[in-house]
């Protein structure tokens, strides 16, 4: 099956930072009932979580990029929010990508901000490198977006480096720590449960969808990150977060881009991620992460992905494609196809 792919790269970045002006806030419950505000900063192709407890204390979970420009859309975030950046306590890095880890250093020159990071990922961090190029990707969108991935970010060291063992939060004035995992997207891979919120860095991400000829978050549903340096850790992983979040009866996850969404959510993509594998199988042009599953059951699978077609003497737009597969003999065919 030939597939129209957007017609070229600018496209798709202008379309993706078109969609990722947003703030919006979640509020939790904390296990003893205290109450946990969580902000999501969604700005410039890049997001981070504010996380307010009890006291005027602040943990951000996330930097941003280090373009011109976002430092400023970061603090003035922040100050919107009613907020005050010298309150962030702590500033927790999930991995040593530049749209996570680039804004570190600014923080901790203009603000003092206490920045904790992987030791795994401490080449990352001093030499200010993303280091794509040790990435794979695992989705067309990673071959898509590569050229614009590859950040470089003003180099740090974090003030707390973690290595093997937890850290606890409590000294921030926070219920919850920071948990170093065997990381599959880079090595120092951190997840940070906080009450029953946890947040997962780039382990996965949240889904977006065609929406008016462009792109819009509908970040309630898994997909795979575009890139991981090592696959299959990554795939494990998404069972020992789903592990970690039972345990802790955490109900909702915080990918960093494109979240959040439940952990019933994450359940069902690792249920149906095999059956996702085998039918994009089928099709030569489209991976994966390119599908989601809508519904499935033992004979039929409905599937949705994004494409871009473009009818003679028009823009390219881009449309939703659902696609109804019926087993039959054993095997699944196609049986229907829409465009919306
Ligand atoms: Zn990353």
């Amino acid at each position: 099956m030939k597939k129209t792919i957007y017609p070229n790269h600018t496209r798709i970045f202008s379309l993706l930072l078109w969609f990722l002006f947003i703030t919006s806030s979640i509020t939790a419950q904390n296990k003893d009932n205290s109450k946990v505000e969580i902000f999501h900063i969604q700005n410039y192709f890049t997001e981070a979580y504010l996380v307010k407890g009890n006291s005027e204390k602040l943990i951000l979970i996330d930097t941003g990029v280090p373009v011109a420009g976002y430092q400023d859309s970061l603090i003035s975030a922040i100050k919107k929010l009613g907020f005050k950046p010298e309150n962030i306590a702590l500033a927790i890095v999930t991995h040593g990508h530049g749209d996570h880890a680039g804004n570190a250093r600014f923080l901790q020159q203009n603000f003092k901000t206490k920045i904790a990071g992987s030791k795994a990922d401490l080449n990352k961090f001093t030499s200010g490198k993303t280091e794509l190029s040790k990435s794979e990707d695992v989705s067309i969108w990673g071959t898509r977006l590569r050229q614009y991935s590859d950040l470089d970010y003003p180099a740090f060291t974090p003030d707390i480096i973690v290595e093997n063992a937890n850290i606890d939060l409590k000294k921030y004035g926070f219920d919850g720590k920071i948990i170093p995992i065997k990381g599959g997207h880079t090595p120092g891979d951190l997840l940070i449960l906080i009450g029953d919120n946890l947040f997962v860095g780039d382990a996965f991400v949240g889904t977006f969808k065609a929406q008016g000829g462009g792109l819009a978050p509908d970040g309630h549903h898994v997909r795979e990150h575009f890139y991981h340096e090592n696959r299959q850790l990554a795939d494990q992983n998404l069972k020992l977060i789903e592990k970690i979040a039972l345990d802790n009866k955490v109900k909702t996850i915080y990918p960093t881009h494109n979240g959040p969404v439940s952990t019933s959510e994450l359940t069902k993509y690792i249920k149906e991620e095999p059956l996702l594998r085998l039918l994009s199988q089928q099709n030569e042009s489209l991976n994966t992460e390119d599908f989601r599953i809508v519904s499935s059951d033992e004979n039929t699978a409905v599937l949705t992905y994004i494409e871009a077609i473009k009818l003679e003497g028009k823009e390219a737009k881009n449309v939703f494609i659902t696609e109804t597969y019926s087993k039959e003999k054993g095997s699944w065919k196609m049986v229907k196809k829409e465009v919306n």
